[in-house]
């Protein structure tokens, strides 16, 4: 396929009209959500898509209803050409591009609920946020109509709620997870990580060093408090605000104080004013 073949839609007709198409061709069709700002995490789930199926629909839509009214939303980066740009590289084929009238058109009235794995973590600390993702997601859904779509591990609460949802509505989708893609020295990569001063941006890389040396003595500890509190102190340390740093099902994330089952160990911590949040696996030993 030449790099040319990027479509770039942005009204619905059209987009049925490309996937009606590829699904009368029996075609696999696989959905990338993303809000744009587009780097290598989001470009490894474009390649997993292209593994996974034969027509590759990324949408971009920076999602209002996700934010809290003083996060940060209005100063989200939105690079649209530089995004499409990376996509044609990485030879996807449908760039979904709604907008705000199509996803929010006067007089929408409705949202979406997810209790189970929305329950604390980011759920507590961004009311609201959960239920924005879960209502955009459903639409995208069901605009595109994919036979799978994949979600990064990165936010792995996210991950949970939307399939979750899927199962309890009997939504015809399958929802995958793709582990997270790190920067060299451990990083998660973000498209929050643009807000990172040098300074910080030095310092970031200890989040997920605190968390793999926890994750690792978690899967054979018989209570993980004393350790979760230890990682809170070295995060402290370590000039991060910890928000949370948990221990839950890795299934259910339901909270949990030993890894009898797998785990996950799941933390935000603010940065200076940037929040970053981590997962990892925690397994049973
Ligand atoms: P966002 O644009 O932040 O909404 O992210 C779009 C999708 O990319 C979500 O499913 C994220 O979980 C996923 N994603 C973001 N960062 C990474 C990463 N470092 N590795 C893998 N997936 C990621």
């Amino acid at each position: 396929m030449s790099d040319q073949s990027l479509l770039r839609v942005g009204s619905i007709e059209a987009l049925r009209e490309a996937t009606g198409r590829w699904r009368a061709a029996g075609e696999t069709i696989v959905l990338v959500p993303t809000m744009g700002a587009l780097h290598a995490g989001h470009l490894s789930l474009v390649e997993e898509a292209k593994r996974v199926g034969q027509r590759v629909v990324v949408s971009i839509f920076v999602n209002p209803t996700q934010f809290g009214p003083n996060e940060d939303f209005s100063r989200y980066p939105r690079v649209l050409e530089a995004d499409l740009a990376l996509l044609r590289e990485a030879q996807a084929d449908l760039a979904w591009l709604p907008g705000v009238e199509i996803m929010y058109p006067e007089g929408f009235a409705t949202r979406i609920e997810v209790g189970g794995p929305s329950g604390g973590l980011c759920g507590d600390l961004r009311p609201g946020h959960f239920s924005g993702v879960a209502t955009v997601v459903t639409k995208l859904l069901h605009q595109v109509q994919p036979d799978i779509a994949l979600f990064g591990e990165k936010d792995f609460q996210q991950l949970k709620v939307i399939q979750r949802m899927v199962h309890d509505l009997d939504m015809p989708f399958d929802i995958r997870g793709v582990p997270t893609l790190r920067e060299p020295d451990g990083l998660a990569l973000s498209s929050r990580n643009r807000y990172l001063s040098p300074e910080e941006r030095a310092k970031a890389p200890e989040l997920h060093r605190v968390m793999a040396d926890l994750a690792g003595r978690l899967g054979a500890a018989a209570a993980a408090g004393p350790l979760l509190c230890e990682g809170l102190s070295a995060l402290e340390t370590a000039g991060f605000r910890p928000q949370y740093l948990e221990l839950r099902d890795a299934e259910t994330l339901a909270s949990v104080t030993t890894a009898s089952r797998p785990a996950r160990l799941l933390a935000a911590a603010y940065l200076g004013n940037t929040r970053l949040i981590d997962n990892l696996p925690v397994t049973p030993v």
